[in-house]
């Protein structure tokens, strides 16, 4: 709760003393103030983990401050600082780039507001006190074992040739999902039933800045016309939905998934209604379904538990070792959607209705 804030809830409780009614709106609901900092609006999953934790937020009586980056450092890093002077009493925070906001969570700290780090892990700060994410090493294992069902389902036994894609290089859940990934394919690659065919490996390589689904679409160009004019290409390993899209619109245009050329099998992670069409549509191949309502329950009650003075609830006290120190973390089970599971998930559980889909 900010000075402003508090001074009200005062005043409210003076007049309610003074007087035996209360006259206007009081504050003794307020819990306190939410700053919440997401990276962009240009994905739809923000944009719902923004909703999810405005809603949830204000029902158990916070009050909330949404600020998207539109992916831009300075802008988030000017968005946090803002929160910290106007005194929020925890920050919620999914980072553009996860090594940038060091400076900024100090001030955080000197003011003694709580840091969670959401879904991305914050990295280089000791003041990043609890971090709220999914699984994000099976992430990359359900997106790679998706493409290896998939490519024996659509061309039989192999050897197959298969391109990988990376995240955001400034993203640690890039690292979780690449490495998830080359867990299930690199014995596959080993003993010769996957052929990397341009050799391109490792997230310096093929990593993608920003999440950039053209940035990808120009590399699947690329690979095509250096790699493929006389081989066909079987599989793609991509992390994200928006890149998917972008290499799919490559694959499409020169001719994959028409006539006699098959589609490669192509995976994602999001389940955006893009890529849910698409799969509908017999073009990407799969997705992975993370129910952003289920992460922004999970940091409303790690914000309860912080702010009422308990311990929130973790699961793992392991894997997210931010650089500075082991984040006490909650990860959440991602789910692997392909055309067999899409309406019992994504409809099922009531995220998506099948208007938006259909
Ligand atoms: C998130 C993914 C998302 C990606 C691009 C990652 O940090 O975990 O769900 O696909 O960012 O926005």
């Amino acid at each position: 709760m900010n000075l402003f804030t508090k001074s009200l809830v005062a005043f409210a409780a003076v007049a309610t003393a003074a007087s035996g009614v209360v006259v206007g709106p009081t504050f003794a609901q307020d819990k306190g103030t939410i700053g919440i900092a997401m990276p962009t609006k240009s994905s739809a999953r923000w944009i719902s983990d923004g909703n999810s934790m405005v809603e949830q937020f204000e029902a158990a009586g916070y009050t909330t401050d949404l600020q998207y980056a539109e992916d831009d450092i300075p802008n988030q890093l000017a968005q946090i600082e803002n929160m910290i002077t106007k005194g929020a009493d925890v920050l919620v925070v999914a980072a553009i780039d996860g090594t940038t906001l060091s400076n900024a969570l100090e001030n955080a700290a000197a003011a003694g507001i709580k840091v969670i780090a959401y879904d991305r892990l914050i990295r280089d700060s000791g003041n990043v006190d609890y971090y709220a994410t999914f699984d994000n090493f099976k992430v990359g294992v359900q997106q790679a074992t998706s493409v290896v069902d998939g490519l024996k389902a659509r061309f039989g036994d192999g050897p197959y040739n298969v391109e990988l894609f990376g995240g955001s290089p400034d993203d640690n859940n890039a690292f979780f999902f690449y490495n998830g990934g080359m867990s299930v394919l690199q014995p596959l690659i080993d003993d010769g039933t996957i052929n990397i065919v341009s050799g391109q490996m490792g997230m310096d390589t093929v990593g993608t800045l920003r999440w950039d689904g053209a940035v990808a679409q120009a590399r699947m160009d690329n690979l095509l016309s250096a790699h493929y004019t006389d081989k066909q290409l079987h599989g793609v390993l991509s992390p994200y939905d928006g890149l998917s899209i972008g290499i799919l619109s490559s694959l499409k245009g020169v001719g994959y998934g028409s006539g006699d050329l098959k589609m490669p099998i192509v995976s994602g992670q999001d389940a955006e209604v893009p890529s849910v069409k698409s799969i509908l549509a017999g073009e990407q191949y799969s997705t992975v379904f993370k129910d952003t309502r289920e992460l922004a329950r999970v940091t409303v009650g790690m914000v309860d538990a912080l702010l009422g003075g308990s311990e929130p609830e973790i699961n793992d006290t392991t894997t997210y070792d931010n650089g500075v120190k082991v984040i006490p973390s909650y990860l959440l089970e991602p789910v692997s959607v392909d055309g067999s599971n899409w309406e019992e998930i994504l409809i099922g559980s009531g995220y998506y209705t099948m208007d938006q889909i259909k």
